[in-house]
């Protein structure tokens, strides 16, 4: 069955309720700035929030990354959790489109002490990416679903071999059920592409985790 659309996620609400409590809570910070983008930001439910946080945290804990790309920052939250994990000297590139909320973003990073770790591009990912240089053990990718494919091939050669990309929202509410392909709206026939384009790439190995509305995981293995 196909959850509602507001739901977001596919378990029952108490099963939902269930989860987050017995995941570690999330600092008082981050619980701020949730409070803040739901005060401020348009469309916050794109945050990722205390579930998706924590696991966006311990992902990162696991791999201890040297350097991250995160792609689509929003107000902060998912590279605060990232951030979590790194190397001692690791860095976080995070790029967003959106200038109205760099203020947050920026007063947050300091309030958690890793605006010296993280680097905040403003500007079209599409554009930004190919003027990145070196590589990245972790890409987290989150910004325009219509875009999957294009960032794939953009990052897929700048992972390293071990490295991970974590890619949110490919389940996009359920819709991805759909095979109307005639009626699909444009983000849902990105995101189906998207999910078999990795499923057949011969250079990763791929779980589709089905948190929240859909976090794939991506290992380089060639
Ligand atoms: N990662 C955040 C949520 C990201 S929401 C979190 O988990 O809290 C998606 C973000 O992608 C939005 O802030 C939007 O401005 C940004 N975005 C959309 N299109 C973009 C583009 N072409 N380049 C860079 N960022 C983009
Ligand atoms: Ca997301």
């Amino acid at each position: 069955m196909v959850a509602k659309l507001k739901d977001m996620n596919f378990f029952s609400p108490d099963l939902q309720r269930y989860t987050e409590q017995h995941t570690s809570p999330e600092s008082p910070l981050l619980k701020k700035l949730d409070r803040e983008t739901n005060l401020k930001a348009l469309y916050p439910k794109m945050i990722s929030g205390h579930l998706q946080g924590r696991l966006l945290s311990m992902f990162s804990n696991m791999i201890r990354p040297h350097r991250i790309l995160e792609i689509g920052t929003y107000t902060g939250y998912s590279a605060i959790c990232l951030a979590e994990g790194l190397a001692p000297e690791g860095k976080i590139i995070t790029i967003d489109i959106n200038q109205e909320l760099q203020e947050i973003v920026k007063s947050y990073l300091n309030e958690a002490q890793i605006s010296e770790q993280v680097e905040c591009i403003l500007g079209d990912a599409m554009k930004v990416i190919p003027k990145l240089e070196g590589c990245f053990d972790l890409v987290y990718l989150d910004a325009d679903k219509t875009n999957y494919s294009k960032y794939y091939d953009l990052i897929i050669d700048r992972v390293e071999v071990g490295g991970y990309i974590l890619a949110d929202n490919v389940l996009w509410y359920g819709k991805v059920l759909s095979n109307d392909l005639d009626k699909l709206d444009k983000e849902t026939r990105a995101i189906k592409k998207f999910n078999k384009k990795v499923l057949e790439d011969p250079r990763v190995k791929n779980v589709l985790l089905p948190v929240r509305d859909g976090l794939m995981i991506l290992r380089k293995t060639v």
